[in-house]
């Protein structure tokens, strides 16, 4: 599509929420158009081919509360098969360094901690995660290696609640060709221009002026759905500057999650769907999904202040430290079966600057500041805008929708 000069409705961002605006916006009478930085679609969602046989989601993977999640019926709709094999993450395939009776402790460990925090949060009173760890008990550090997944970051950094709030029906699934590859096809009759970035939106004016790095256009309202973590930056300006939602973003930065891929020799000795984790007393360790989909490879996944050390270390880094991992536990020997494929480099993305986000400590209502519009023609959406499906990609894509709902009404 043509650049255009001035448009209805531009919407910044083609992640999961703007291309979830841009969809519920299809059959309104308003001209549309969707500003992305990147040469692609789908933002944080990106699907790879790392070997002609191995996909590879780079960012989001797993169709999280599957039950509630509005990407089931996109895929069904444009015949995108799901996979509904039980994730693996409870699981540990080895008896190597994690045997079963220690594994059932931690478990209760982890379970406590989270009924205490709930049970903390109850007081409406937040506070750090870190909080509700039991003093000196010896799964401490791996209850927060849990939390550099699932939040990004260690548990000192965490809202309970924010926590709280988050809505995980556990029943997580996947799709066979990759999240990345559905989130393309969902975007595919979006009006796009991409290789767009955006660098101000001035609002003094009767008509809102954008400028991008194709050039200047006006609109009458703007859907925003940048990162958090560039919000907080001002990558995107506002004139007259909103020092509220600059401050919303800084209570809501993106944590760091980041996955390596190595192709397998020999799968068979793996089990399909298997899972492995690195070490079982530190914080910092990767998580290994053994075979995903029966794929030749193996699936490691890092977090917070492990993710961002190996980042900073380099390219190739995450996948050796990856390599070093499993090798401690299944054997030196185990080395000559992998082959580096490829890694992400989330807080080395300029478009997103991390993975996803959480309150800090005090900030849980941050995410309700970030969502309000704005004088009628500013709106904001993204996954951390969602009040309870934050930091996923069918929380960004409900966000788009609720957002173009208030353009609508407006
Ligand atoms: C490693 C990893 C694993 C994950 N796992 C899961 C998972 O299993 N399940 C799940 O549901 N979620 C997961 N997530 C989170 C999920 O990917 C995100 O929450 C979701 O994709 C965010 O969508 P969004 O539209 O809010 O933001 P984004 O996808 O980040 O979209 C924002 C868009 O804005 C663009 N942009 C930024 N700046 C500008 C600018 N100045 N001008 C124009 N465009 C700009 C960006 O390029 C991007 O395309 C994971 C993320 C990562 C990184």
């Amino acid at each position: 599509m043509s650049f255009p000069s001035e448009v209805d409705v531009a919407i910044i961002g083609a992640g999961a929420a703007g291309l979830g605006a841009a969809h519920a916006l299809d059959n309104s009478s308003l001209s549309v158009i969707v500003l992305e930085a990147r040469d692609r679609v789908g933002g944080r969602a990106h699907t790879i081919m790392a070997a002609p046989d191995v996909t590879f989601d780079l960012g989001c993977g797993w169709l999280h509360s599957a039950n509630q999640n509005s990407f089931v019926g996109v895929a069904e709709r444009l015949n995108f098969e799901i996979d509904k094999t039980r994730p693996p993450w409870r699981q540990q395939s080895f008896d190597a360094g994690f045997p079963l009776k220690e594994r059932a402790d931690f478990i209760d460990a982890l379970d406590a901690f989270y009924d205490r925090a709930e049970q903390a949060a109850k007081s409406g009173r937040d506070s750090a995660a870190s909080a509700y760890l039991e003093p000196g008990n010896r799964w401490n550090p791996m209850i927060d290696a849990i939390s550099t997944y699932v939040n990004g970051c260690e548990l000192d950094r965490v809202s309970i609640l924010d926590m709280d709030a988050y809505e995980d029906t556990e029943i997580n699934w996947r799709v066979r060709r990759g999240y990345g590859a559905l989130m393309t096809a969902y975007g595919a009759l979006c009006p796009l221009a991409l290789n767009t970035q955006v660098t101000l939106i001035d609002h003094s004016g009767t008509q809102l002026r954008i400028e991008t790095s194709q050039g200047r256009l006006s609109a009458n309202k703007v859907i925003v759905t940048a990162p958090t973590n560039l919000i907080a930056d001002e990558a995107i300006r506002f004139h007259p500057a909103l020092p509220a939602k600059v401050d919303a973003a800084r209570g809501l930065p993106l944590g760091l999650a980041d996955k390596v891929m190595l192709a397998l020799d020999e799968p068979e000795a793996l089990p399909k769907d298997g899972n492995l984790r690195g070490a079982t007393m530190r914080t910092a360790m990767g998580s290994f999904h053994l075979r995903p989909f029966g794929q030749a490879c193996i699936e490691g996944f890092f977090g917070g202040n492990h993710a961002q050390a190996l980042e900073d270390a380099g390219a190739g880094a995450m996948m050796a430290q990856a390599i070093d991992e499993i090798a401690a536990l299944l054997g030196n020997d185990f080395r000559r079966k992998l082959t580096p494929l490829s890694e992400s480099r989330w807080a080395h993305d300029p478009y997103a600057r991390g993975s996803y986000s959480h309150a800090l400590p005090g900030h849980a209502g941050k995410r309700a500041v970030l969502a309000a519009p704005v004088d009628g023609r500013l709106f904001f959406a993204g996954e951390a805008t969602s009040p309870n499906f934050f930091s996923t990609a069918h929380g960004g894509r409900d966000s788009g929708e609720r957002a173009a709902g208030e353009v609508l009404e407006k």
